[in-house]
């Protein structure tokens, strides 16, 4: 089980937002948010609720590495820098009321949806996404609805599809090297504001974690991700540590 480490208390502002997994506070200069990530767990529209120990360090950690790679291949991230173990400083945004799935292999909602077996292969990923309202349990809407209901932009959605296939190149090429298939995954993206309040630019906002994408061992096909405790599998402590572990990160 990872060790917490004793670490200096962060001067936080005002807590800002308390969601299922994380708490968003004000950060010390203009513009910053401090993300503290939770060992909470929720399914189901939090009808199941639970806990996953020691599940916020490693989140917290594991977005991190993924961003600073993101980063690297010129996908601009809401992340600053890693404060301690529980703690990430990033950008303020304005967020995007979007869930921007992505999908390689056919499971959760599709695959119930439409009757599909979980684990088929799709042809080509595919981008979809829901309206991000949790009273509403996070309905499917089309693009259509995404431009009709102003939700976004013409331009701003053909940027999200632009980096959201670089990222699902990027990541299904990372997570192959480590042995795990990137089966789907969950993005959200922020508008950042210049100082003349009218200018902005869409970045990456959120996390990347074992919470919002499915990750299968490439041999076994074991799952190492939340569906552990969506489905009272077992062991999800263990796959979050695995995932860790793989990708090197010190817990
Ligand atoms: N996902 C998420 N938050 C949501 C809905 C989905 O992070 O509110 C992630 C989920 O973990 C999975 C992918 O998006 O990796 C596709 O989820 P799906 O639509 O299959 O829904 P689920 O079966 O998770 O309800």
């Amino acid at each position: 089980m990872p060790s917490e480490t004793q670490q200096d208390e962060i001067p936080k502002g005002e807590k800002l937002y308390e969601g299922k997994a994380k708490v968003l506070f004000q950060g010390e200069e203009e513009g910053t948010i401090i993300q503290y990530f939770k060992d909470d767990a929720t399914a189901f529209n939090a009808l199941k609720k639970g806990t996953i120990t020691g599940k916020g360090i490693i989140n917290n950690k594991m977005t991190e590495l993924i961003m600073i790679n993101l980063e690297r291949i010129g996908i601009p991230t809401h992340f600053i820098k890693r404060l301690n173990d529980r703690e990430q400083l990033v950008q303020h945004v304005e967020i995007v009321p979007l869930e921007v799935i992505v999908r390689n292999v056919i499971a959760g909602s599709m695959a119930k949806r439409l009757g599909i077996e979980e684990g088929t292969p799709l042809a080509r990923p595919i981008i979809e996404f829901s309206l991000k309202d949790d009273d509403l349990g996070d309905p499917l809407i089309a693009e259509e609805h995404v431009l009709s209901l102003e939700l976004a932009t013409d331009e701003e959605l053909s940027e999200i599809f632009d980096m959201t296939h670089q990222i699902n190149d990027f990541l299904r090429g990372l997570f192959a090297g480590i042995g795990i298939k990137l089966i789907d995954f969950k993005l959200e993206y922020g508008r950042i504001y210049d100082e003349d309040g009218i200018g902005y630019r869409l970045i990456l906002a959120d996390e990347f974690s074992p919470d919002n994408c499915r990750l299968w061992d490439i041999e076994t096909n074991k799952k190492l991700d939340k569906d552990r405790f969506r489905h009272d599998l077992g062991g999800e402590v263990e796959a979050y540590q695995e995932v860790a572990h793989r990708l090197g990160i010190t817990l």
